[in-house]
């Protein structure tokens, strides 16, 4: 047990304010209803939480999975509603209260409220954020016209299928995620595609020149037409977008466009209530932020990471779920699992990018393999040790370098660079697991 265990009551302030549902002692509040939140609710009750548990959620019916919203759910012939994360039974069954279409508009930290949007205020005991993030916003001139769209939830996800049907000349903003995704379901529904992106090549955030350009090629091979170095100035139309032109003036013609140029963390409600905040709401290993009562986790947070000792705010599920468990360890004062090495995927085209560690844009970069072959790996070395690890259609691989990350493994670039060498015997120096730990130890220290 953690001497940080979690026992104190707060029946006091429950009776003082008007609450629904009414909900069990000790009620924790989880703010946000994506996957994040709902673990938290979930790891709460498997951990063996007694107190109430409330789920607000600001959207309606039964949260649900968000990887198919750019991906699956926009085919021809696929189910509207994506997967639900849990079904209703199971909130039932573990007494978890939800309320849906509600949000939380600001925090009584003194008093321990939240004030929501139906005007009601709700005690916590513990209170959860787990707001996750918000599209970014375009902001060019012509942006609010009909048929400017962004994708992020399943409203949106669907009104873009609506739009997507063979013809429709579709310009999308960004080759991140989001905009490679939605390019390749477009181009699979006989769209005709471009791609405007900022930077001189795809996923520049999050992969290096190799990976981009093979899914570049990739692309390209189904159609989508990519113009880097484009900083949109505007979109232009009578009733509805018609083009998008660029800063040297090139306009392209375009009956749909889909921004996808990142996402900003929803921590309004907390740096309103006075959290600490920068890019992300702060909390340290246990999602706890600046004040003890309360904890954020998912999307929305930023914080140390374990393994490199950078401030990082993740945008992916592995790390949604880690933190929310993490949070849910430290409110019943249990001890957590160990961190995980974060992971990534992406689906283009039917070709799976699984990415394994955060890559830093000046490790040394070692293709494993022929990308023209469509199978091979790049991996990522920081003063020698295995970093991250990026694999195309190479599900073995990424699995044996997600282990390998966490033990802090040196590696043997010239052993590295051959794929014919498994990469776990491209390990340097001694490859006993205790030595690369007490590396990584002193390495962290
Ligand atoms: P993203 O990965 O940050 O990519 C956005 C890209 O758009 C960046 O390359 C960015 O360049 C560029 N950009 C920004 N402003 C632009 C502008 N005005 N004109 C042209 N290009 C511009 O973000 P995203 O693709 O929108 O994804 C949003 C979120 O969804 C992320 O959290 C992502 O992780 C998540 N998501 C994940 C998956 C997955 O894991 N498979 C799938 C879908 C969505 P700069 O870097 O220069 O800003």
């Amino acid at each position: 047990m953690r001497s940080g265990a979690d026992k104190e009551g707060c029946a006091a302030t429950a009776a003082r304010v008007a609450a629904a549902p009414v909900l069990a002692q000790n009620p924790v509040v989880i703010v946000g209803s994506g996957h994040s939140g709902v673990a938290v609710a979930a790891g709460l009750r498997t951990r063996g939480w007694d107190g109430g548990i409330l789920l607000i959620d600001s959207e309606n019916g039964l949260p649900y999975e968000r990887p198919p919203l750019s991906k699956e759910l926009l085919k021809d012939g696929a189910p509207d509603d994506p997967a639900v994360l849990r079904k209703e039974k199971f909130y039932a069954d573990k007494g978890i209260s939800r309320l849906a279409g509600a949000s939380a508009e600001s925090i009584d930290r003194d008093g321990r409220t939240v004030l929501l949007s139906d005007g009601t205020r709700q005690a916590y005991h513990r209170l959860v954020i787990a707001t996750g993030s918000r599209a970014r916003p375009l902001t060019v001139p012509g942006a609010g016209l009909p048929g400017v769209r962004s994708l992020r939830t399943r409203d949106d996800a669907l009104e873009l299928k609506r739009l997507l049907v063979p013809g429709t000349r579709v310009a999308i903003i960004g080759a991140g995620y989001i905009g490679l995704e939605v390019a390749a379901a477009a181009a699979a529904k006989a769209c005709e595609v471009t791609v405007l992106e900022f930077q001189d090549r795809v996923m520049s955030r999050v992969t290096s020149a190799p990976v981009s350009r093979h899914f570049e090629q990739l692309h390209g091979q189904h159609g989508v037409r990519f113009v880097f170095g484009a900083a949109v100035t505007s979109i232009d139309g009578g009733e509805r977008a018609e083009r998008v032109t660029v800063a040297d003036g090139t306009a392209f013609p375009a009956d749909v466009v889909l921004a996808g140029i990142g996402v900003l963390p929803n921590q309004e409600l907390a740096a309103d209530a006075g959290l600490g905040c920068r890019d992300g709401i702060l909390v340290d290993g246990d999602g706890r932020t600046s004040d003890p009562a309360i904890y954020a986790s998912g999307d929305v947070t930023r914080f140390t990471s374990p393994f490199d000792g950078t401030s990082q705010r993740l945008e992916c599920i592995q790390n949604a779920l880690a933190q929310a468990d993490r949070v849910a360890a430290h409110i019943t004062g249990q001890a957590a699992a160990e961190p995980e090495i974060p992971w990534f995927w992406t689906v283009q085209h039917g070709v799976r990018l699984q990415t394994a560690g955060v890559r830093h844009p000046d490790d040394e970069v070692i293709v494993r393999g022929e990308p023209a072959g469509g199978r091979f790996s790049v991996v990522y070395l920081r003063d020698g040790r295995l970093a991250a690890v990026d694999t195309i259609a190479n599900l073995a691989e990424f699995r044996t370098a997600k282990r390998l990350i966490a033990q802090g493994v040196r590696i043997d670039p010239v052993l590295a660079a051959d794929p014919g060498i498994p990469l776990a015997e491209a390990i340097s120096g001694t490859p006993s697991h205790d030595h690369a730990a007490a590396d990584l130890a002193a390495a962290r220290a």
